[in-house]
């Protein structure tokens, strides 16, 4: 017996521009399947949703200046993170916040790379909102997943992770099923928007090449349940770092 996965890059899709229909655009360049997991970066889907901000209509306030000045970073870009954060976990030795939606990222997962000089990108504002959107207007049952590029606490290097969601569960539940010799799990939650979306992220590349759409077809997932952002009351590290 075997089993396989596919993974296809969509190419030629153009540079994204605010009210773009991704739906649209990725099925006139690629046939989806029922059961496919569609993958866009979040970098277009912010864009189709007019997402992109200048660096010059921010007002740096006095926290923003003072965090910009510790960091070394533009306060313009500083108060563009200090107003997506929902909360601000860490401000030095780099900005981390956590967002209105529940992740936590870096800058608040604002890019600067692949928008143009003197202006910025905000994630959208509600991810799994985005990929309900763009599924419903698939010819074909799919799931979406919208990535993003992060940095992981304790691991050196970027991966893709999920930051929404829609049509499939975030997490696998392995709890009660055997193990090879007959033991029950007792507690694995497998974080599969994340394990695709740093497979995804990894077929798109980061620089230039124009590929922020990814299908992997072949995949067994769950349609529903879960989620990839930690509660803030079961978070046992997060309590420590602004102490
Ligand atoms: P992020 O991981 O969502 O922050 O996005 P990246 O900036 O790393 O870009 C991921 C992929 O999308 C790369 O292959 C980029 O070249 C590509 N990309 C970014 N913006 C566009 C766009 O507007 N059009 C196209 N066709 N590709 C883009
Ligand atoms: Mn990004
Ligand atoms: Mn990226």
């Amino acid at each position: 017996m075997s089993a396989s996965l596919q993974g296809y890059i969509i190419k030629g899709l153009p540079a994204i521009k605010k009210g773009d229909d991704l739906a649209y655009l990725v099925q006139s360049l690629f046939n989806l399947h029922d059961g496919d997991v569609l993958c866009l970066a979040s970098t277009i889907v912010a864009k189709s949703e007019g997402r992109v901000r200048d660096l010059d209509g921010y007002r740096p306030g006095a926290r923003a200046q003072k965090i910009a000045k510790d960091i070394g970073k533009d306060p313009r870009f500083v108060q563009a993170v200090l107003d997506e954060a929902a909360e601000v976990l860490l401000e030095r030795p780099f900005l981390l916040v956590a967002t209105s939606f529940g992740h936590i990222g870096v800058n608040a997962g604002i890019d600067q790379s692949n928008v143009g000089e003197g202006r910025i990108l905000l994630l959208p504002k509600d991810p799994s909102a985005s990929a309900k959107a763009i599924r419903s207007r698939l010819d074909r049952d799919c799931a979406v997943i919208i990535t993003d590029t992060c940095g992981r606490p304790f691991r050196c290097g970027v991966s893709g992770v999920a930051v929404g969601w829609a049509g499939i569960g975030a997490l696998r539940d392995w709890r009660g099923k055997r193990d090879m010799h007959g033991k029950a799990l007792e507690i694995t939650l497998e974080a599969i928007v994340d394990e695709i979306a740093s497979a995804a992220n990894m077929l798109m590349g980061e620089a230039g090449d124009g590929t922020p759409a990814v299908v992997f077809r072949g995949l067994q997932y769950p349609r529903s349940g879960g989620n990839v952002f930690m509660p803030k009351d079961k978070d046992v590290i997060r309590p420590h770092l602004m102490s």
